[in-house]
Order: C-alpha cells, then structure tokens, then sequence
C-alpha cells in the first residue's frame, strides 16, 4: 500500500521522538511490503521562526492532502511572550479545525512490565487496564455561549452546553467503529438524570446500536464512570463521551497508567486522514538531549496504521516489539525502575526496530 504522511516534528523533543517513529514506520515498510513517503510540515514554534506564523496555509494544506499526519509536540518558553494569535499552540488548534477532526481517542493502557508505576492497587492492575476513551472534541460546553451578568448585584455566569443529534452522530459512529475494532463493547457516558444533553446523547446511541448488532452499549453516569475507571477499569473496552466529560475521564484514565511518555492518541473526522500524537508536549526541560521516551510517538504511529490505513497487523507488531523490548529490561529515563537498563531516546528506537517481527 501507498501512503503519504504528513510529519509535523515541531518543538522541543518533537524532532528526537518522531525521527525514531519514521523509522519503525520504514522497517514495517520494509517488512510488510508497504511505500511510506513523508511530507514534512513545519508547525508551532519552529514555523513562527522560519514563516512568522504558527501554521502558515500552504503547511496546512499539506495535511489536509495528506493520508494521515504524525506530530510530535510544539511549543516552548522561547515563544512564551508572542501575540496570543500567534503562540505555538494556535498553530495546533487551526490545525484540528483545518483537518474537521471532531474525535479525539486516547487508549489508556497499562503495559503489565510498568504496573509498579500506577498509582492504583496491584490487585486491580493485575486485571488489566486497556481502554479507549473516544471523546467528542469541538462541541458542548466549552463551544457554547459562555457570558457573565450583573443581576440583583451579583455576577452572574452562564455557559451553555447544547448538542445536536448530528453531533452526537458522528461522534456515536466513531465509538461503534473503534469497538468494532477491539472487543466489541461500547460504554456510553452521560448524564441523563439531570441533563437534556445527555438524554438525548442516550437514545442517539441507542438509535445507532440498531446498526452495530455485533458491538454490546452499555450506558453509564459519568460520576460512576470516574468510580469505575480507578475501582475496576479492566471492565472498559471503549468508552464514548461528550467534551466535558472526556477531557476530564481521559485525564484521570491516563493517570491510572503511569507514564505521560507512553500514551499515543488519534483525532479523527469523517474522512480517513486522521492526526496523531502523542499525549505530552514539547518536553523543553529534556529536549536535545537524547533522554525523552518516543514510545507515545511510535505508539501515535502504530494507532496511525490501525484506525488510519486498516494495517492492523503491522500496528499489532509495532505493540508486540514495544511488549518485547520492556520484558527484555529497557526503560527510558522516566520509566526507569530498579534492575532494568536505561537507554536514550534513539536507542529505545532501535531496540524497538529490532524487535520487530511480521
Ligand atoms: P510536557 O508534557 O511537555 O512535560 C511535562 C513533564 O513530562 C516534563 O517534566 C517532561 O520532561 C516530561 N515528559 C514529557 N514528555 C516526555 C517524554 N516523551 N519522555 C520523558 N519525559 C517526558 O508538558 P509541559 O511542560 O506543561 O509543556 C511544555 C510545552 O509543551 C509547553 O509549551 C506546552 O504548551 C506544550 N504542549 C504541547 C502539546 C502538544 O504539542 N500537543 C501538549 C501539551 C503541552
């Protein structure tokens, strides 16, 4: 198979960790048969520099014709003091809204090698933790009118959260698939004791179950949800949930697994041209100097190949060398524990190369 990748290295550690992520993309070229070229796109800092703008259009236009876009991270304290409109993290933004990527999927997952460093009991990590949380990411509360008043002498604020059914839709759609492409469970998380929003969330999704006979829903209160994901999170396969809610569950599910170097996501839309990246930003305080993991990175582009190409193989060998090199001992500095072996950034890359097998 062809594919052109947009590859968006940015600021800080974003270079180190997305050069090892095209390698392991080449070797699984090499060993599947595929033809990877890459399109290199100059974002957030770095694009500030060399454009004097965070995504100028023509880069942007690169993703948006893209098969699909790789980022490492952008920003920096260098960029600290620049116009709002102009700062790093505008460029990303303009970037989601460009590319009309309305869910953002973050795997919470926990590798059994690095159990020791969840904050929760062995007893319930030694169940398993391996989930996705689809959140819905440009509609719902924080895009609905936010406005403060002066009433009866007091302030007073409100902010509306309103949700259509086509809304609901497409984010519902996006949950059925991704179960449909792991074990086929859907847990839908709402709040439809209290809220219109969520009342009408329920019976979309129940309306689009009718569809995918073969993936189980089951609906959840997002209060129980935050108390299940640290009781017994080894129930979830897939979890769906409105903005407000994922931006919160997602937060605390990827505490429950340890290392902000170790998570990967995917923004999607409707098309198949999706973002990834890893969860963490630039990592100014550790960047050039060969120390940052590029697993989150490695693993964005195993999520790429899976949700983005339909290679599930090839993403299942990327996970499978990733398991191999921890059994073997590697760790990088911030999952270091006592016995292993710490390596560097290019070097967990080539450990990881090496384990990779068709
Ligand atoms: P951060 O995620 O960059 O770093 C937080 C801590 O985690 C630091 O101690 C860092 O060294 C460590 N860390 C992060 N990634 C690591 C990795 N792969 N390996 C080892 N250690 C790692 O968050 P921050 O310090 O709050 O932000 C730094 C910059 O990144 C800021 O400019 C911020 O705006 C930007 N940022 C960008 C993105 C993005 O590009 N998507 C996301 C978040 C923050």
């Amino acid at each position: 198979m062809n594919k052109n990748i947009a590859v968006i290295r940015g600021d800080g550690i974003g270079p180190e960790i997305v050069e090892q992520a095209l390698k392991v993309l080449d070797k699984i070229a090499e060993l599947f048969g595929h033809n990877f070229t890459y399109s290199d796109v100059d974002m957030g800092g770095c694009a500030i520099d060399k454009w004097g703008d965070p995504l100028p259009k023509e880069m942007l236009d690169k993703c948006i014709n893209s098969d699909s876009v790789l980022l490492g991270a952008v920003g920096g304290d260098k960029w600290n003091d620049v116009p709002a409109h102009m700062r790093p993290e505008k460029g990303l933004l303009r970037l989601r809204a460009g590319m009309g990527v309305y869910s953002n999927n973050r795997p919470a997952k926990i590798w059994k090698q690095l159990a020791d460093a969840s904050p929760l009991k062995s007893s319930i990590v030694d169940k398993g933790i391996d989930f996705i949380i689809v959140r819905e990411l440009i509609g719902g509360i924080y895009f609905g009118e936010h406005k403060t008043v002066e009433e009866n002498q007091e302030k007073v604020a409100t902010d509306v959260l309103s949700y259509s059914e086509k809304e609901i839709e497409r984010i519902g759609r996006i949950g059925f698939e991704t179960a449909r492409k792991r074990n086929k469970r859907l847990c839908s998380v709402e709040k439809s004791n209290v809220l219109d929003s969520s009342r009408l969330w329920k019976a979309v999704m129940h309306r689009l179950s009718a569809e995918y006979p073969d993936v189980e829903l089951l609906d959840m209160l997002v209060d129980n949800c935050a108390m299940q994901i640290v009781k017994n999170p080894a129930q979830f396969d897939v979890i769906v949930t409105e903005n407000m809610f994922g931006d919160i569950l997602s937060d605390e599910a990827s505490m429950i697994t340890g290392s902000i170097g170790m998570i990967p996501s995917s923004s999607l839309g409707d098309g198949t041209c999706g973002l990834y990246e890893p969860i963490h930003g630039s990592a100014p305080d550790i960047a050039g100097q060969d120390i940052a993991n590029p697993i989150g990175t490695i693993l964005s582009a195993a999520m790429m190949l899976k949700y983005g190409f339909d290679m599930e193989k090839e993403s299942n060998a990327i996970e499978n060398a990733v398991s191999d090199v921890l059994d073997k001992g590697y760790r990088c500095a911030d999952i270091m524990s006592d016995g292993c072996k710490k390596v560097g950034c290019s070097e967990m890359g080539r450990l990881i190369i090496e384990n990779l097998h068709k």
